[in-house]
């Protein structure tokens, strides 16, 4: 499969290449020429299928020549070797739990794919490439842990100083090795437009090999899909239209369910849900899209202003309004509710939900108010004890510790503090 860039101004390259440069040298964000949608017979007799199959089928198609279909199938299955539980909370209302993997983060699916990717691609290659990715909580440890020890890899990491939680610094400031962090002053948004600026900047790109792991590089965009898929495979024979409810920042996670549905995934609707970094929500009120400085809430993980999948997915709806509308509901809800959400979840089911999971619950449940029909999934992006203060608060109760959790708290964290991109260039060049 060819990818494009959606600036169109830009070669259209194979999967390899679109990992390897990240965004495009036209600072599109590349998409795949056609999605292909799957026999018929693959959505009828998904129940006879292993998830790692059901991931390979899905994927095939986007990696085609660019990497062997023996090495594929081993990526996937070093990739998933976690289970992703969907529990059923109310009548019609279930949890897709993303937090099984070694950060305890949905990203972990995605990082771990694109580190396999590039890890490959790298074999008997004499040049390093430098992955430089900006975090809003959750993608910095990703990225660290499925990086680590990658040769041939070097990882740079951007994180706003004080924006993210104590556990989710250390995930990411105490690896060492190829993994470097680096602490910046300034928002979420400041940290993407430092790696959008490297990307551009040709006397970097004369001097190192540089990519980026954030959601905008399809091998961690697009295998986030495989989980839409093994949660249909388990409610299928619910008969009963599905819905997926996404706590959204950068869009890229329910950007690939989408992906999923074009394959032929039969989903009746997905939901965005957002905190109050509400740019979607408004667009899709408006439909005029104006994004607006990122604002810090206790979901810290979707503090996005101006989301970078979002012109995917309104391309793979072609930009038709009416019908992305028909497939797409997105509501924005405040710290408040999302506080009195995970009391709510955790006195009605026992269920103790993490900030970002909490928001995705609001969410299905505004949609199901006058679509009580439908069986709502919300995926719980996050474990909820990567958000310890807010939610023992909430919860007024002590969160046991988790293993992986557990060790990154024993090690000290290194990072180093900037403030301007010349001095993330510096930094970049001296390396
Ligand atoms: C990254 C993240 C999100 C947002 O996902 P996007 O793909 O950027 O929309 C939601 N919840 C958690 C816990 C995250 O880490």
């Amino acid at each position: 499969m060819k990818f494009y860039s959606l600036n169109k101004k830009a070669a259209e390259v194979s999967f390899k290449d679109a990992v390897i440069n990240g965004i495009a040298p036209d600072r599109g964000l590349y998409f795949p020429r056609e999605i292909n949608p799957l026999p018929a017979s693959f959505f009828e007799n998904i129940e006879d299928l292993t998830d790692h199959e059901i991931a390979f089928e899905a994927i095939k198609q986007f990696v085609s020549d660019s990497i062997p279909e023996n090495i594929l199938k081993e990526i996937i299955h070093s990739v998933l070797d976690f289970p992703f539980p969907v529990v059923e909370l109310e009548k019609n209302v279930a949890t897709l739990e993303l937090f099984h993997g070694p950060t305890l983060a949905f990203k972990d699916v995605g990082a771990r794919f694109m580190a396999h990717c590039l890890g490959y691609f790298s074999e008997g290659q004499n040049s390093e490439v430098t992955v430089l990715v900006a975090t809003s909580g959750d993608t910095g440890g990703a990225v660290a842990n499925g990086f680590l020890g990658v040769k041939g890899v070097n990882v740079v990491i951007l994180y706003p100083s004080g924006k993210v939680s104590d556990i989710q610094e250390r995930q990411l400031t105490t690896l060492g090795q190829n993994i470097t962090a680096l602490e910046v002053n300034g928002n979420f948004d400041d940290c993407q437009n430092m790696v959008k600026t490297a990307f551009l900047d040709s006397d970097l790109k004369s001097e190192i090999k540089l990519t980026s792991a954030n959601s905008i590089n399809v091998a961690r965009w697009l295998p986030q899909m495989f989980y839409f898929l093994f949660t249909y495979k388990k409610l299928k024979s619910r008969k009963q239209p599905i819905v997926f409810s996404v706590p959204s920042g950068n869009f890229g996670n329910i950007c690939a369910g989408m992906v999923a549905q074009k394959l032929g995934m039969p989903v009746a609707h997905f939901i965005a849900a957002t905190n109050v970094n509400d740019t979607v929500p408004r667009f899709m009120h408006t439909q005029e899209y104006t994004p607006k400085t990122s604002k810090s809430t206790i979901s810290n993980a979707m503090d996005v202003g101006d989301p970078s999948n979002f012109i995917r997915i309104r391309n793979l709806y072609k930009n038709n309004f009416e019908e992305l509308k028909n497939n797409l509901s997105s509501y924005s809800f405040t710290d408040k509710e999302t506080k009195r959400a995970i009391l709510k979840i955790y006195n009605s089911s026992n269920y103790i939900a993490d900030p970002h999971g909490a928001v995705g619950y609001l969410g299905l449940k505004e949609y199901q108010k006058d679509k009580s029909n439908t069986l709502g999934v919300f995926l719980e992006t996050a474990h909820p004890v990567k958000f310890l203060d807010v939610v023992e608060e909430t919860l007024k109760l002590k969160l046991p510790i988790p293993s992986q959790i557990q060790s990154v708290l024993e090690k000290d964290k290194v990072s180093f503090k900037i403030d301007t991109y010349d001095e993330l260039k510096s930094y970049l060049l001296k390396k």
